[in-house]
């Protein structure tokens, strides 16, 4: 007969994340890029002060737990402030992300029925024109440590309750509700995912694991992915688990403030989608510069192409390539490479490097074909990629119906996984190109054109075709001094990918329409009118 065990159970509670800091990394330091160009430092020990100070202070405003405190804010130190007082009260940070339209903003506050809205400075337009459309906000609460004569509203600095005495963290189930995250909605109205506080300790524990993000206390991480993207794909619980040094950029996320940021703040690790990393790629290939301290990044949110893989690791600093998403709070894969792998001449090794990796301990995943048949993990089968596991959705925040299929949910990407585990990802299932019966994968197009050194962005679609079904047109946006020919973009492929596969057309355009996550916004290139000839 099975028995139970006799050890002790503590809820996972992301207030024992913040105690577990402050008991072991007191004196570990948060530091914050202001507007001006100067930074804002400050310790563990006073971070956890000014939590309290704002729990308190939010008690004192009427907020309970199950309440939703929206955020419109950069990666800050006070944004993490938000992250953990509201957390630790029993109420729900809900990260709006400021990028998105008005009236998808609008909607999402109304879909959470948020009470409070903490918001930059830099949102304050934005937030008149919320103001009377979102009638469940009872605070909107610029976040200034002190009045401010050019608005008339609420501040942060008055949220501070400065009688902490008496203060406990409350203890409640580890499934109890701590984060709201809606999807930006490109296809329908966004829906929310909920995450709790036993999703995302568990998170946070697997994502710090040496196979995955490998976060220590040696380490200085800066998320240049906002806060308002995935929780910042969870390193602000992750990092101060680990008690590591947290850097913020704040608002300014041009390549050549990252870069000094970086530099200045001896940052170590650091994540972001490939759209950032660019930038920063950019200003040190244009001035020779090199990473002093940087020794490992993260690049997800959209695929690596293996190009800037390579680049980095000119640079020496290791490239961990990830996949994750909104409803899987965001990692499921990190790539490193395996002992075995060692021998590997360069370009095998940059092909691993540019799979989107293995699964983190927690999270399963399997193929399945169009009927729902499982798929073999043999890294040839392409099907649709299911998810289970410790992090992932069950339900649509305010839905009745399950998100899930027989307790798997449906990613709505489109790749192979091999023996080890390695996951390939083709295509978001609607990007796939379909062409005479095979399937033609879209980001490996694209990682072929932006080997050219003359292409800013490429993208690659469909165009329907009466033959063939649908035939690959390739979007280019050619860098300024960049003097391109199709058919130089196009020699490219010969000898690399099937014939088939290679676009029939290529269009130059001046700009790549980017999402409110700084992802290329396919969806835009398909409502483009398109050549009739091939170019
Ligand atoms: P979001 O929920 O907005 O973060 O978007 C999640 C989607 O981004 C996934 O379903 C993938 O289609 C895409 N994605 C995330 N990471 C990667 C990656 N490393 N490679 C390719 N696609 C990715």
């Amino acid at each position: 007969m099975v028995q139970p065990g006799n050890m002790m159970r503590m809820p996972l509670l992301i207030n024992s994340i913040l105690t577990h800091a402050l008991e072991s990394s007191a004196d570990q330091e948060i530091v914050t890029a202001l507007d001006d160009g100067s930074l804002h430092t400050y310790t563990y020990r006073e971070f956890g002060r000014r939590v309290k100070d704002l729990a308190v202070g939010m008690g004192h405003r009427g907020l309970l737990p199950g309440h939703r405190v929206a955020t419109l804010a950069w990666n800050t130190y006070r944004h993490l402030e938000i992250y953990y007082a509201t957390a630790g009260i029993g109420a729900i940070c809900h990260t709006v992300n400021p990028r998105l339209s008005r009236e998808q903003i609008e909607f999402i506050i109304n879909d959470a029925q948020d009470v409070v809205v903490f918001y930059d400075g830099h949102f304050a337009e934005l937030v008149e024109q919320l103001e009377p459309r979102c009638p469940s906000v009872a605070h909107w609460v610029l976040l200034n440590e002190d009045a401010d004569q050019d608005h008339a509203g609420m501040h942060y600095g008055a949220w501070l309750g400065n009688d902490v005495r008496n203060f406990e963290w409350l203890e409640f189930d580890e499934d109890t509700a701590c984060g709201l995250c809606y999807t930006s909605g490109t296809t329908g109205a966004p829906k929310g995912t909920q995450y709790s506080h036993r999703s995302t300790v568990l998170h946070a524990y697997a994502s710090s694991h040496p196979n995955a993000l490998a976060i220590s206390c040696s380490d200085a991480v800066m998320p240049l992915v906002p806060m308002f993207h995935v929780n910042a794909w969870g390193l602000p619980y992750s990092s101060l688990m680990s008690g590591a040094k947290i850097v913020l950029p704040g608002s300014n996320m041009q390549g050549e403030r990252l870069y000094a940021l970086c530099e200045r703040a001896g940052v170590t690790l650091s994540a972001g989608v490939p759209t950032v990393w660019k930038g920063v790629l950019d200003h040190v290939e244009s001035r020779a510069l090199t990473f002093s301290t940087l020794q490992h990044i993260v690049i997800g949110g959209a695929a690596c192409p293996p190009h800037m893989i390579a680049s980095f690791r000119a640079r020496n600093v290791t490239v961990r390539h990830a996949w994750g998403m909104t409803e899987v709070s965001p990692l499921g894969t990190v790539c490193q490479l395996l002992p075995k792998h060692a021998s590997l001449p360069g370009d095998e090794t940059l092909q691993v490097l540019a799979s989107q990796g293995r699964p983190l301990f927690g999270a399963r995943f399997k193929l399945v074909d169009e009927e729902g048949k499982r798929l073999p993990h043999d890294g040839v089968s392409t099907g649709h990629l299911m998810v289970q596991g410790n992090w992932v959705i069950s339900h649509y925040y305010g839905k009745a119906e399950p998100a899930t299929e027989d307790g798997w949910f449906r990613t709505g990407d489109v790749g192979s996984i091999d023996a080890d585990g390695y996951m390939r990802i083709t295509d978001r299932s609607k990007d796939v190109i379909k062409s005479g019966g095979e399937w033609i994968s879209s980001i490996e197009i694209e990682n072929i054109a932006m080997e050219e050194p003359g292409i800013e962005l490429a993208a690659c679609i469909a165009e329907s075709s009466e033959k063939w079904g649908e035939r690959p047109v390739l979007f280019v946006v050619p860098k300024p001094d960049g003097c391109l020919s199709a058919e130089q973009i196009l020699a490219r492929y010969q000898g690399r990918v099937a014939k088939w596969s290679i676009p029939d057309k290529v269009v130059f355009i001046e700009r790549m329409p980017m999402t409110a996550t700084g992802k290329i916004q396919k969806a835009a290139l398909r409502s483009l009118p398109l050549p009739t000839k091939p170019q």
